[in-house]
């Protein structure tokens, strides 16, 4: 008979497991195992999870001493194969093993714990001493053990003692595999099916027993009751188990979905859809009925109802019996957005799928979407590798967000992944934005039909009114606080009004540049108009790119004024002004402190929304797309910080932190007003955002990114190489600089570096970073191959890095 084999991938998060390895399918496991289930391999001394990358007859010359395969955990393969080719996309892109993208497929990144279990030998003791002895008999006892179990008897010295009797021959031991996560059951107890005369006649069997009696009546009025409605019910355990041995009762179990605790909103009225929604719609509908993937971008001022098209865009895929993955940023602050699909679309048909979600809700969220019992999913950037098997629609919102990117091995970005997989699936593509990301909108601009515009607010309210006051001028009319007048103006105006305002404290950048308080100026590279990074430790400025460095100066070299300082201030300070000026002013703090807990963000944003708060005033989270009518002012303090990180993005970040801002102001009747301080009004990200106006912003920002050959003109790849001591990290850089400059093409990619990463020492390495300014991203991508340089333990590899921090 022939041998079938299969090839599999090891579920190990070490580099070196790399290739698939080949194991015999026993006769029992071959109608199930096949390409994409997993599978528990004999690996080393242990059991590990794998995946099934192909089945194939071995030929009889091939043949060798194959291991089996031990079990498989699927009955219908976990990868399809659009996953399957996914997966390898994102390890060919990302230059990761294809173990690795797999492993993102599975909740939890593994789908099985294995561990040791013993039981007794053939062979019989001799010369034991009276305690071991005594261990020896309790071993006995039991047909097997785990190390644990054993421990608990024996104390701490068990495992040892196991090992010894193994070697002994004494006791074997074999690897077992379990699910990590079991599915939930619950108890539930049922009346038994009686006639009226035996319901009498055991009623009267009951009659001292009113308990008993009692529970046997509310049984018959229902159908069945679950172990978590006992103490509600008054019923207890023990007159069920009565009731249940007298024959009365039986109990049953049944799978339950845990699920998170985001309830639909009450109503579930649609508005109808307004021109430029339907015009957009059109559009996304003609792609979901075409066979090819298609990409749209709907590009919506704050406001302009983009939610509603994504709802709209959603039952139609539902209707034509396919599934849908929503992606969000952080779904701590999207529990509107679900309460809202829940609401239209029905409790069960959406599952929520984020990082937070304990291990149970989790598996079993994975399998109500793998099973097809649900058709929405609405998750964080993780979502994106859903097991949705009839995949139509994927959706970005808010597609400029920084959260889509994984900023740990593999380093992938939640969107290039969906573009690839609605590829392989034929799926069509929704981004969705007010300020996109410029890789984006150049892409949108130029491919035909893909952009969607939905220029004007969906609801009555004008977008509002944004001031720019210039820190500079408050400073000379003697202004030291942190509120700007006119920003103290407009609180006192939304607070006497008995409205609400938002405070966004632009906090990145904080305290990493050098700035003068006078004129503005900030220090910058003279070679690559990049902001100059202090490093506390040495007192310098240094450039991150290429690493020019010099003195930070005492007095400010444009202006000669000594107010050249850190920048910064934080928003504790910030609260300290707020309660001296509205001692009667509730205030709501939300930043990285005060959002630990699993619903904190939720539970804040409900209160204000319920206005049980007037002033909201946090970090970056307050700009994200929240829906607040009450709220009329919206200041935005230090906007401009983080236009000073040494980061070819920094203007596009804070062109849209100071649009989504302004666009929380004024959403219902009642104009907003929007006070914006900085330090540098005649920025263009600064004043473009003034105006709301992306097209302008796009197009200085483009010049500037084509003329220095910046993404999205080229593809970045950025090398981190890590060594504990500085100088041999300096020499490893140096090394792979030059062996770079030797193999790559020169129109291939320009190469910047090697330097000091800003923060050069993290967890006692010394950190150097080169970055790969790409033409021909997929040579460097060979020649990095090649080279095996990302296979190196101590170099990073960051395809498309977003923060060059
Ligand atoms: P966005 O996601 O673009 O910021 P939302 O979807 O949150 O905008 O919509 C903003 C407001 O406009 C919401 O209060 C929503 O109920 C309302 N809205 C959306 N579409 C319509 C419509 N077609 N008719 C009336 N109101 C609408
Ligand atoms: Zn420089
Ligand atoms: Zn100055």
């Amino acid at each position: 008979m022939e041998t079938v084999v299969a090839d599999v991938l090891v579920n190990i998060a070490a580099r070196r497991v790399e290739k698939p390895f080949t194991y015999a399918v026993p006769l029992a496991l071959r109608e199930e195992v096949q390409r994409g289930c997993r599978v528990l391999v004999p690996f080393g001394a242990r059991l590990e999870e794998g995946f099934v990358w192909q089945v194939r007859s071995c030929p009889q010359e091939e043949e060798s001493n194959w291991k089996e395969i031990n079990a498989c955990l699927d009955l219908v393969p976990w990868f399809d194969e659009a996953a399957l080719s996914t997966a390898q996309w994102l390890s060919r892109y990302y230059l990761c093993t294809l173990a690795e993208a797999l492993r993102l497929f599975v909740p939890g990144k593994r789908s099985v714990r294995t561990e040791r279990i013993y039981c007794a030998g053939e062979a019989e003791p001799e010369g034991f001493s009276l305690e071991e002895l005594a261990l020896w008999n309790l071993f006995k006892e039991r047909s097997s053990w785990t190390e644990k179990g054993f421990c608990q008897q024996a104390g701490e010295d068990g495992v040892r003692i196991l090992r010894r009797w193994c070697r002994q021959g004494l006791a074997e031991s074999y690897w077992q595999g379990r699910r990590r996560t079991q599915e939930k059951t619950e108890s539930l107890w049922l009346a038994q099916e009686l006639s009226a005369e035996e319901r009498e006649a055991a009623l009267r069997g009951l009659e001292r027993k009113k308990a008993q009696a009692a529970a046997l009546q509310w049984l018959w009025e229902h159908p069945f009751i679950q172990r978590s409605q006992l103490a509600q019910s008054g019923i207890s355990l023990g007159v069920l188990k009565a009731l249940t041995e007298a024959g009365l009762v039986r109990r049953e179990e049944r799978r339950v979905y845990r699920q998170d605790s985001y309830l639909s909103e009450g109503e579930s009225e649609l508005e109808p859809l307004n021109a430029a929604q339907q015009q957009a719609m059109a559009a996304i509908a003609e792609g979901l009925d075409g066979k090819e993937s298609q990409e749209f971008l709907l590009f919506g001022v704050t406001g302009s109802g983009k939610t509603r098209v994504y709802l709209e865009a959603v039952r139609k895929v539902l209707r034509s019996n396919r599934q849908a993955i929503v992606l969000v940023p952080e779904i701590g602050l999207t529990g509107q957005l679900v309460r809202r699909f829940r609401a239209v679309l029905g409790e069960h048909q959406v599952v929520v799928w984020h990082s937070r979600l304990s291990e149970g809700e989790r598996l079993d969220a994975w399998d109500r979407i793998h099973g097809g019992q649900a058709g929405v999913i609405i998750g964080a950037r993780s979502a994106v590798f859903a097991p949705a098997h009839r995949l139509g629609l994927v959706i970005l919102d808010e597609e400029h967000d920084g959260a889509y990117k994984q900023e740990e091995r593999p380093r992938y970005h939640a969107r290039d992944v969906a573009r690839e997989r609605c590829r392989q699936t034929g799926a069509v593509l929704l981004l969705g934005s007010a300020t996109p990301s410029l890789e984006t909108y150049e892409r949108a601009s130029s491919q035909e039909g893909m952009l969607l515009e939905l220029p004007e607010r969906a609801t009555a309210a004008p977008l509002p009114q944004v001031a720019i006051v210039d820190m500079r001028q408050e400073l000379k009319r003697g202004n030291r606080k942190i509120l700007s007048r006119q920003l103290q103006a407009a609180l006192d105006a939304a607070l006497r009004q008995q409205e609400q305002a938002i405070i966004l404290l632009n906090r990145r950048g904080y305290a990493t540049f050098v700035m003068c308080r006078e004129c503005g100026h900030t220090m910058e590279c003279p070679h690559c108009s990049v902001s100059l990074v202090y490093h506390a430790s040495a007192k310098i400025l240094r450039c991150h790119y290429c690493d020019y460095q010099e003195h930070v100066p005492d007095v400010c070299p444009v202006c000669s004024s000594r107010y050249i300082r850190f920048f910064g201030s934080g928003t504790q300070k910030l609260e300290e002004e707020l309660r001296r000026n509205w001692p009667e002013a509730r205030i709501a703090r939300m930043d990285q402190d005060t959002v630990g807990r699993k619903h904190a963000h939720e539970d804040i944003l409900t209160a204000f929304r319920e206005r049980r708060y007037d002033i909201l005033l946090g970090t970056q989270m307050v700009a994200k797309g929240h829906d607040l009518p009450f709220v009329t002012a919206v200041g935005v303090i230090a906007a401009d910080s983080s236009l000073h990180l040494p980061d070819f993005r920094a203007a596009e970040r804070a062109f849209s932190l100071i649009t989504q801002a302004a666009g929380r102001a004024g959403r219902r009747e009642k104009a907003g007003n929007v006070v914006v301080q900085t330090y540098n009004p005649e920025h263009y990200a600064v004043a473009a955002a003034q105006q709301q106006d992306f097209p302008r912003f796009c197009q200085e920002e483009r010049s500037f990114r084509k003329a220095l050959g910046y993404p999205p003109f080229s593809r970045l790849i950025s090398l981190t190489i890590a060594v504990e001591e500085e100088l041999p990290a300096q020499r490893k850089a140096a090394q792979v600089a030059d062996i770079l400059k030797a193999e790559l093409p020169k129109e291939a990619a320009d190469i910047m570096g090697p330097c000091p990463a800003p923060l050069a020492r993290i967890q006692n390495l010394f950190r150097m970073q080169l970055f790969l300014k790409c033409r021909q991203p997929e040579v460097v991508k060979e020649v990095l191959c090649r080279l095996s340089i990302e296979g190196d333990p101590q170099i990073t590899i960051d395809v498309d890095p977003l923060h060059v921090l």
